[in-house]
């Protein structure tokens, strides 16, 4: 865990200021780590995009 999962988890980070975010703290993860929060970030991704409006299902 590094201070993106922790946010991400708790919802205080959108994916797009994970992924800025990672760009900079790169250098200082574990590498085997970095595609952990990759994956977390993709994974938030694809939770924002389920809740855009254009994604809502029909009823
Ligand atoms: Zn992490």
């Amino acid at each position: 865990m590094c201070l993106i999962c922790v946010e991400l988890d708790k919802n205080a980070m959108t994916f797009g200021e994970g992924r800025r975010a990672l760009g900079e703290m790169r250098r200082g993860l574990e590498t085997s780590h970095v595609p952990e929060v990759e994956a977390k970030l993709d994974e938030a991704e694809r939770q924002a995009s389920l809740v855009t409006p254009a994604n809502a299902p029909v009823p």
